[in-house]
């Protein structure tokens, strides 16, 4: 038991990690298809918890949860159930951190929770939505800092690039 929680555990801090690093911050660097799905005003829940049956918004979310999938795919041998639980509740995750889209609000003990565990809470994840440059990290507030530094980095090379 604590054996499948460890590795849960393991799956969505690997995954959200390489998610966040090779994704997420490149793909706002030098893509645009995260920035159209996920990042354009006035959608609904079904849109941003990639529930809408939009080919673009699809993959949005299938590029970001491959790394999930790659890192499920090693640890596999070490607890096949806890891999499984990891992943669902890294899905349950994404339809709960894009609830404020429906007007929720985390409750106060859920939030303090979150707060001891490092875990983003959909108010966090909305300040992403509406400023590209805060709310890194989509499960575990900690890559916040690497992330911004990440993308400040990747920012800059994009400039010098292109002055070549
Ligand atoms: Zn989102
Ligand atoms: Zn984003």
């Amino acid at each position: 038991m604590l054996k499948a929680i460890v590795l849960a555990w393991l799956l969505l801090f690997i995954g959200d990690f390489l998610s966040t690093f090779l994704y997420h911050i490149p793909e706002h660097v030098f893509g645009s298809l995260h920035l159209k799905t996920h990042h354009s005003g006035n959608k609904d829940f079904r849109h941003y918890a990639v529930l809408a049956l939009n080919i673009n918004v699809l993959l949005d979310g299938v590029l970001g949860a491959i790394p999930y999938i790659i890192v499920g795919v090693f640890l596999w041998q070490f607890s096949p159930s806890g891999i499984i639980c990891g992943l669902i509740l890294g899905q349950l995750h994404v339809w709960w951190r894009h609830t404020t889209a429906l007007g929720w609000q985390t409750p106060k003990l859920a939030n303090s929770l979150c707060q001891f565990l490092f875990i983003t809470t959909p108010e966090r994840h909305w300040l992403h939505h509406e400023k590209t440059s805060v709310g890194y990290g989509d499960i575990f507030t900690v890559f916040e800092k690497p992330a911004k530094a990440w993308l400040s980095w990747l920012r800059l090379l994009r400039i010098n690039s292109q002055r070549i």
